[in-house]
């Protein structure tokens, strides 16, 4: 299928399917500037390996270490500014044509851009929590103590290490996730966007849907299984669908 093919198609199942729920990654956010794990090159992989990083093992293990591999990256996440692929499923949920976002990305685009029915199946860098008392906190009381020089950050009450409330490899994952693929249960089609669909289990929720579009640069391993696949930018490509679903 050629490009032009292939779009129009997408916007097509986007038009019939009746439930269609978007899946997003990190490269959904790499035009707003923020780096995702797997692209060659500037991807974060090139950089660190984030599993022995990221994980909650590390974490305890080294809180401090923690801080300085994530605090500034994930305070810049903060200042970013959504993208047109962003603000394209913003449009798609308004004009009615997507139930929502699931996504893996803790930036919280999708919701500046305007979305309403977001899943953040790996959290969000909105609040952080105390591992000793459980106090919630937002996630700026946490950035300001660490910018100030207290590194591990504490609670305010118990001085507790505090944690950012973001699933790290090695945790379990939370009611979000369930409630995610408890949506998709009755969802016709999957627009996949900016993701290597391969960190599990988040990709095996492309395994149930009906059917699948996938928007990615690169190859992923439900290429073959796709209706549609698209390899091209998020924003571009979701751009096109746009105009496309204008013309049906
Ligand atoms: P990934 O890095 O594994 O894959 C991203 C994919 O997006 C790659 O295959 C790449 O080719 C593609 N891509 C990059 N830029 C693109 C663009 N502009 N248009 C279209 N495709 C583009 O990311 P993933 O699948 O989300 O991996 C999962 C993990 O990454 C998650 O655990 C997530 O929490 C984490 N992560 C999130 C952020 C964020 O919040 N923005 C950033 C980095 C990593």
């Amino acid at each position: 299928m050629n490009y032009e093919n292939a779009v129009r198609r997408a916007a097509e199942l986007i038009k019939g399917s009746g439930r269609t729920l978007a899946l997003t990654g990190a490269g959904i956010s790499t035009e707003s500037g923020i780096p995702d794990f797997r692209s060659p090159g500037t991807g974060l992989w090139s950089r660190m390996d984030p599993v022995k990083v990221a994980s909650s093992e590390a974490f305890l293990n080294d809180p401090a270490a923690f801080y300085r591999a994530f605090a500034e990256l994930w305070h810049g996440y903060r200042q970013a500014r959504p993208n047109d692929a962003h603000y394209a499923l913003a449009r798609l949920e308004k004009e009615g044509l997507l139930s929502g976002v699931i996504t893996q990305n803790i930036d919280g685009l999708h919701q500046k851009a305007g979305s309403r029915a977001v899943w953040e199946v790996h959290g969000n860098l909105r609040t952080c929590r105390c591992l000793s008392c459980s106090q919630s906190f937002p996630f700026d009381f946490l950035w300001e103590k660490y910018r100030g020089g207290e590194n591990p950050p504490r609670c305010g009450e118990c001085r507790g290490v505090l944690r950012p409330n973001v699933v790290l490899f090695g945790d379990p994952l939370g009611g979000e996730f369930y409630a995610a693929a408890k949506a998709l249960e009755r969802c016709r089609l999957l627009l996949a966007v900016g993701t290597s669909l391969t960190v599990y289990p988040v990709a095996s929720l492309a395994q149930r849907a009906e059917r699948l579009v996938i928007v990615n640069r690169e190859p992923t391993p439900y290429d073959g299984r796709a209706d549609v696949v698209i390899r091209d930018s998020a924003s571009k490509a979701l751009a096109g669908i746009l105009a496309a679903l204008e013309k049906i």
